[in-house]
């Protein structure tokens, strides 16, 4: 029964769904009436990899959004700089490594002239990459010579040794340093879960979350400001000790409920192609030397899912190139064997390059691929597609022949990295197009599109017996839309709004006007 006139539901579940005299036939005399006006209802969206923490932290940060150049973003720095004599340290999000334009990465002492006087740390689109003045790289060195180990992979020059000013995992080293500490707050908190339910996302799964994100979280929850479902993985960073394991289980068990569910854990294998740290089983376009570094050793890599696996814990492995996606497969499937576990949905957050012999390993081993329509735009690839070279870009961002082999396919924004707006990253998932305009032939319908951004997001969540579809004895979390997407372009279904989201039963969001 794809199609349905309406639906019921009482303490917050679905109780009937079908034709309007059935479903009226189900409710008591008082119960309350939301009438659609005809629109269409679909099931509560599920962004299934989002970092909704991280995401506040930058709301009070420089933006450097929209691709400026570089001299845009000095003046956006000073004029910041100028603005807030009272920061101690100022921070900038999303630059775009192609948009400086500048024939080379960026350095420190592109930022001195304009900050001299404090740090300044800006981190590109994809919070990967660091860009510090001479004054971040020194408070840097400081917190590591502090902890007596390197953190955030500073990049040096290979001739003088000098620290260029570039970090490769910025998000390792920034949590440490407390004036950015300060800045987080649980208000923050509840404006980006506002955000996320004012585009109809009913779950969503933060996959990369410490102690005192997670304390946020249910400070939120307790203060009722909570009104998107939390499926939330643990930041494994790399230099984790096996000591750290007992509180991940202890945090896991704290929070197990359908609104805060800890149940697994998030790890990296490599970095972004886009600076040439994402692992690949040949070398990067251009340059034969190279074929990116892996985080781990496969072998200890193996050994660390073993035991998270023995532990109970769904693995969210990063991993952008092939070599990082076979080295995750690997340790999944040695897990599986050494174990005897089953059904543990181990994924692999972005595949963004998968080698064709390992594609239908996904169905088979029961690993679920977790990918962004978004990042596969032509307007955000420039870069990728220049480090990959044409014929791995030909096979890039593989959704169209994962499904094809039936692997459990799930859809995820990785906000604030992209759009949080689900309906925007359908629309680039329908529409996707090559660099030379034309329509791809990875792009998928939109039925594929909606499932991956509910039923599919839903069993990556292990939420599929009470979310992803509307059905008897489900949550009643579901959104009301402006416009019917089945009846739209597929290049406007971006322009289609979220006119209420409703969870559990209960209105969360609404935008103001009348249905009727
Ligand atoms: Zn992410």
């Amino acid at each position: 029964m794809p199609w349905a006139e309406g639906l019921s539901s009482s303490d917050g579940r679905i109780v009937a769904v079908g034709r309007m005299k059935d479903v009226e036939a189900s409710v008591g005399p008082g119960a309350a009436v939301l009438d659609a006006g005809g629109r269409l209802v679909l099931p509560g969206f599920i962004d299934a990899h989002v970092h909704l923490v991280w995401g506040f932290e930058l709301g009070s940060w420089i933006d450097l959004e929209g691709q400026p150049s570089l001299e845009e973003v000095r003046r956006r720095v000073a004029a910041c700089a100028r603005d807030h004599p009272e920061e101690e340290i100022l921070l900038g999000h999303g630059f775009d490594y192609d948009a400086l334009d500048a024939g080379r990465l960026p350095t420190k002492e592109d930022l001195d002239d304009v900050v001299s006087d404090r740090p300044a740390i800006l981190t590109a689109y994809d919070g990967h990459t660091g860009w510090g003045n001479s004054r971040f790289v020194a408070r840097a060195l400081e917190t590591m010579s502090e902890a007596g180990r390197e953190i955030g992979e500073m990049q040096r020059d290979p001739g003088t040794g000098e620290p260029t000013g570039l970090f490769l995992r910025t998000f390792d080293l920034t949590p440490l340093l407390p004036e950015i500490r300060r800045r987080q707050s649980v208000d923050g908190l509840r404006r980006t879960v506002a955000a996320a339910s004012a585009f109809g996302i009913t779950t969503a799964f933060d996959v990369q979350v410490n102690e005192d994100d997670l304390h946020a979280y249910e400070e939120l929850r307790a203060a009722g400001g909570l009104v998107v479902r939390m499926r939330i993985a643990l930041y494994h960073p790399a230099g984790t000790t096996r000591d750290a394991y007992p509180r991940f289980q202890a945090l896991s068990r704290r929070a197990r409920d359908e609104w805060i569910d800890v149940g697994a854990i998030k790890l990296y294998i490599d970095g972004v192609p886009e600076t040439r740290s994402g692992a690949l089983l040949k070398a990067y376009e251009g340059d034969p030397s190279s074929r990116g570094p892996t985080v781990y050793e496969p072998a200890e890599f193996e050994d660390i899912v073993r035991d998270l696996d023995a532990r109970g814990f769904q693995i969210c492995t990063h991993a952008t190139g092939d070599r990082g996606v076979r080295i995750a497969l690997e340790a999944y499937a040695s897990a599986a064997r050494t174990n005897g576990t089953s059904d543990r949905r181990h994924r692999i957050e972005h595949c963004e390059n998968v080698d064709p012999e390992d594609v239908s390993r996904f169905a088979r081993l029961g690993v679920v691929p977790c990918m962004m329509p978004r990042h596969a735009s032509p307007d955000l690839t420039s870069r990728w597609r220049e480090a990959l070279g044409p014929e791995r870009t030909a096979r890039g961002f593989p959704w169209r022949s994962l499904l094809a082999t039936g692997a459990a396919l799930a859809f995820a924004s990785d906000w604030p990295v992209a759009s949080l707006n689900p309906l925007v990253e359908i629309q680039d998932a329908v529409v996707r197009r090559n660099a030379d305009g034309g329509l791809s032939s990875g792009r998928l319908t939109l039925e594929e599109a909606i499932h991956a951004y509910t039923r599919g997001a839903a069993y990556a969540c292990f939420a599929e017996s009470t979310r992803g579809t509307l059905e008897k004895g489900k949550f009643a979390d579901l959104v009301v839309l402006s416009k019917d997407l089945f009846q739209l372009p597929g290049e406007d279904i971006g322009t289609a709004k979220v006119l209420r989201t409703v969870v559990g039963g209960r209105i969360v969001h609404t935008d103001g006007a009348p249905l009727g």
